[in-house]
């Protein structure tokens, strides 16, 4: 059985040789993640042109992911690498200090200084270590450390309730927006944006790059769930970036929002990726908790577009039985009766035509029970619109734009694949679509096939045609 949900694995040193990234591609990734807090730019060239070698040998499609690393303020370095911090211990973060040892630490982000004061709590190693603000100094954070533990170099600092100030775009940011454009990705993710403000100004930095990837909203801050619309408003998705935005808002609100934010974005038009510690003991077993394994599930369940994994294929010991296992679980939960049809279809507001085609064809595949959608696409909103709503019908994105093509690979039950459009003759044209479905496997003589196009042919934004046929039945249109 086809698997409709998406997987999006991170690279890393784990995962940057040849043999073992071939096996991730056929056990199903459909992303990749370059994760910009790690690694130079070369690192993330050399990993991409690995990927593109895996590609054009294993003919799947997989789009790219540079992932920003953001305004993550951290702690500076130790003398030997680490402390050990006791509940009751003073430690002090100093902007002046170079080298850190038990009594105080450096800070990457001097401005934290204005952004706490007494009775403030902050989150260190994703929550790992908690110290309560006692004073602020001028150049000194003092804290009093109420949950201990091993402190090691440049671990994370978050603030209890959200409210650090720092600005969404670091200079490594743009610089590495730039590299991201250069190495030509597929999608760009931007970390702790906090409003459609910090959204518009990425894009913009991105279009004057030269790139028009598509952009990913990390929600990982209490500020971005409460400006959430605006966020999607100005984005393509959204990342639920469980990891911060657990110490933002606390563990335990994190799967009600996590709901809410799938639900939005897909009213939205928008699409969603679930992450961050999906299959996290997999970093070390080659088999998953019971936990994981629901996890994984209920964010399938919830109608996200892809699940997310980070460690497990970046450094973990299991890469390859990681996203088998996760490929798997996907497709048993989209089994379920719960991912039935949606029946909204009427409540959905839409006033342009390509959207109503869509919305049409989506409407007439579920009550003829066709084999398949094929939407002939430029853009690829066509099928972006159709894989809002769960439909249970695969929907095949044709498109001649390599580009559109791997684009898509993030889209829930769009499975794209490239067709040369030399012909300008609609009929001559969706009888090749049928014939490659054919070719496909995915539909035999006597199946229904709904089919979409724009007249005329070759224009972006222009599907207005819907055409529902049954395969077999016509003979080839004479070239
Ligand atoms: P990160 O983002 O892995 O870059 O921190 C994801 C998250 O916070 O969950
Ligand atoms: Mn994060």
């Amino acid at each position: 059985m086809q698997r409709s949900t998406k997987i999006v694995a991170t690279l890393g040193p784990a995962s940057s040789d040849e043999e073992v990234l071939t096996r991730m591609a056929q056990a199903g990734i459909d992303v990749v993640r370059l994760n910009f807090s790690h690694g130079t730019a070369d690192d993330h060239r050399a990993r991409v042109e690995l990927l593109r070698r895996v590609t054009h040998v294993t003919g799947r499609t997989i789009g790219i992911m540079a992932d920003l690393q953001g305004p993550k303020i951290r702690v500076g370095k130790f003398e030997h690498g680490h402390v050990d911090l006791n509940p009751g211990d003073r430690f002090v973060l100093d902007v002046a200090c170079t080298l850190g040892n038990q009594e105080r630490v450096g800070l990457d982000y001097p401005d934290l200084i204005d952004d706490v004061e007494k009775g403030v709590v902050l989150l260190l190693d994703d929550g790992r270590i908690v110290l309560d603000v006692l004073e602020v100094a001028a150049q000194e954070v003092i804290t009093q450390v109420r949950l201990g533990g091993r402190l090691s170099n440049n671990k994370g600092i978050n603030r209890q309730g959200g409210g650090l100030t720092a600005p969404a775009l670091t200079a490594k940011d743009r610089a590495d927006i730039r590299t991201a454009a250069d190495i030509g990705v597929d999608y760009v993710a931007v970390s702790f944006p906090k409003s459609g403000e910090d959204m518009q100004q990425a894009r913009k930095l991105l279009v004057r790059a030269g790139s028009n990837a598509l952009l990913i909203a990390k929600i990982e801050r209490v500020e971005a769930v409460a400006n959430l619309e605006d966020i999607l408003a100005a984005s393509d998705g959204i990342m639920v970036a469980r990891g911060d935005l657990a110490v933002e808002v606390g563990d335990a609100a994190v799967p009600a929002l996590q709901k809410k934010m799938i639900r939005l974005a897909r009213e939205h038009n928008k699409f969603t990726i679930t992450a961050t510690q999906m299959m996290e003991s997999m970093i070390t077993s080659p088999v998953p908790t019971r936990a994981e394994v629901s996890d994984v599930a209920n964010a399938v369940l919830d109608g996200t577009d892809a699940v997310m994994l980070s460690a497990e294929t970046a450094s973990g010991k299991y890469p390859v039985e990681t996203v088998e296992s996760m490929a798997r679980i996907c497709r048993e939960a989209e089994k379920s009766t719960d991912v039935a049809i949606d029946k909204q279809f009427l409540d959905r507001l839409f006033t342009r035509i390509d959207q109503s085609i869509a919305m049409a064809a989506l409407f007439a595949a579920v009550h003829l029970k066709v084999k398949a959608i094929a939407a002939l696409t430029q853009s690829g909103s066509t099928a972006l619109w159709m894989s809002r709503l769960n439909s249970g019908i695969p929907i095949y994105a044709l498109t001649p734009e390599i580009r559109t093509r791997y684009k898509m690979s993030l889209y829930r039950n769009v499975f794209p694949l490239l067709m040369k459009q030399k012909h300008v003759d609609r009929d001559q044209l969706l009888w090749e679509a049928e014939q490659l479905l054919i070719n496909q496997g995915v539909v035999a003589p006597g199946d229904l096939i709904v089919l979409t196009i724009g007249e005329p042919i070759g224009h972006t934004g222009g599907t207005n045609t819907l055409k529902i046929v049954k395969v077999g039945e016509h003979p080839a249109p004479p070239a």
